[in-house]
């Protein structure tokens, strides 16, 4: 019966009733069981858990309801990889709950983050219409539901509706104000206001207050070297602002990191305006 995901209250009623004693005309549920493999139900999974508040990738519901029979439901796991630069791009990806964190790698293996994206938005936009391969690698920074769409499928839609073409071209808008900023922030502000900005982000999108991040894999994400992720979380620890054992942080005082942020937390993408 945990088959069948597209109506677990049909499921719980024939549940309580014994199928086998019923004359085959009112096996129905064989009937539906049958009609549902036919259809995929993966993808069934999908639309009954659609959240029904904002839709997802800031899609407004109309567009939301034309493309979700194409999206496919996944779990996306901390430090998976969606795609590395000059990778081709074959899906676009809607975060739900996960984060994913856009990376910028350099000859010598440094990395420094230039985007991150939740719910608000969606990642690999840039392949739509182009034939270039990655310019960034996409990693999984927070573990969580996503919902992929190949890239094709998208293009083929957007030939036929131009809200869906406004809406892309929107979230490119939006795409390129976050890598501006990112810009002025890793050019301008103190890591340590840099990194309470991320931080603030990563709870956002998620709505979680802790995270498996290693100081390592922080130096990444600001372009640092690790002495100065130990030193900046040892600062931040004192100020009761945060606080990390083996791995995990947690922020322990959301109004004190958010004083200590810089100026480009209320500048990018908010998960919270688009919710508004
Ligand atoms: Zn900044």
């Amino acid at each position: 019966m945990q088959g069948y995901k597209a109506d677990s209250g049909f499921a719980q009623r024939t549940a309580e009733i014994d199928i086998s004693t019923l004359a085959p005309e009112f096996r129905i549920n064989d009937v539906i069981r049958t009609t549902y493999e036919k259809v995929g139900l993966e993808s069934l999974e999908a639309v009954r858990s659609l959240p029904a508040r904002i839709g997802i990738g800031g899609l407004p519901p109309v567009l939301l309801n034309k493309v979700r029979p194409l999206l496919k439901y996944v779990q996306l796991t901390k430090d998976e990889y969606l795609f590395q630069q000059d990778d081709k791009v074959e899906f676009i990806y809607f975060p739900e709950t996960a984060v994913i964190s856009e990376f910028q790698m350099l000859a010598d293996g440094r990395t420094i983050e230039v985007a991150v994206t939740g719910s608000e938005s969606a990642v690999g936009i840039a392949a739509v219409w182009s034939t270039l391969p990655a310019v960034n690698c996409a990693q999984v920074c927070v573990g969580g539901t996503a919902y992929k769409i190949e890239i094709d499928v998208l293009e083929r839609e957007l030939t036929y509706s131009r809200p869906l073409q406004r809406w892309l071209h929107d979230q490119l808008n939006v795409y390129i104000k976050q890598l501006s900023q990112k810009v002025i922030c890793n050019t301008h502000h103190a890591v340590e206001e840099r990194f309470c900005t991320w931080l603030l982000m990563l709870h956002d999108r998620s709505l979680k207050s802790k995270f498996s991040l290693t100081q390592e894999y922080i130096a990444g994400v600001l372009g640092v070297y690790r002495p100065s992720v130990t030193c900046m979380a040892k600062a931040l620890r004192e100020k009761n602002v945060i606080d990390y054992v083996r791995g995990q942080i947690f922020i322990t005082d959301k109004h004190k990191l958010r004083k200590m942020s810089c100026a480009c937390y209320s500048e990018l993408p908010s998960l919270i305006s688009y919710a508004r």
